[in-house]
């Protein structure tokens, strides 16, 4: 299992100044960094996945490939206002202001076996949130699944109940 961290470039001042924008279309070019990637981030053997869920948009990436390699579903969180039939909503805040994320509200069944995906864990706020949708459609979170950590965030500290797997830290 190999991670070459030159698959992962880093972009300063991206969308906005101070911001390191990690920037993962190196890996995308690179069909057995995308293998290698998608290994490190598969739960365990003995863990029992029903479904996988991305969060858009990254998340709607790597997260489909995961659900293939678990043979399980794949079920999008989106931004508010993009999924077209009965939702469940959830707001956080960003560092200015605040966001909302949707989920279908059949997407998931009273206990299911979630793995949460997306492509960074930065303050990790966004997964805490799909973390509270998932959980109030009665699903159990058992992984979450990361390309990237970027470990000065300290974005495990919103999530410390869960468990973390993640292809690359910074
Ligand atoms: P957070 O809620 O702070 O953990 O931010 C996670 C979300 O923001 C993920 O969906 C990422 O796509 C995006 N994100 C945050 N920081 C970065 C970064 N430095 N580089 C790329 N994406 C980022």
């Amino acid at each position: 299992m190999k991670q070459d961290k030159t698959l992962i470039r880093t972009i300063a001042d991206f969308p906005k100044p101070g911001i390191q924008f990690k920037d993962i279309t190196p890996l995308l070019k690179n069909p057995q960094g995308i293998k290698d990637c998608i290994e490190l981030m598969l739960p365990d053997a003995h863990t029992a996945v029903d479904c996988v869920v991305g969060i858009e948009s990254r998340g709607f990436i790597m997260g489909p490939l995961l659900a293939q390699a678990l043979n399980c579903a794949f079920v999008p969180i989106r931004k508010k206002g993009k999924l077209p039939h009965q939702t469940l909503e959830q707001s956080y805040d960003l560092e200015y202001g605040s966001a909302t994320i949707e989920i279908h509200l059949d997407s998931i069944k009273p206990g299911d076996c979630v793995l949460l995906h997306d492509d960074v864990l930065a303050t990790g706020g966004t997964a805490a949130a799909a973390i509270k949708l998932i959980e109030a459609l009665g699903g159990k979170v058992v992984l979450c699944s990361f390309i990237i950590e970027l470990v000065g965030l300290k974005g495990r500290d919103l999530i410390q109940d869960y468990p973390i797997k993640f292809a690359y830290q910074f």
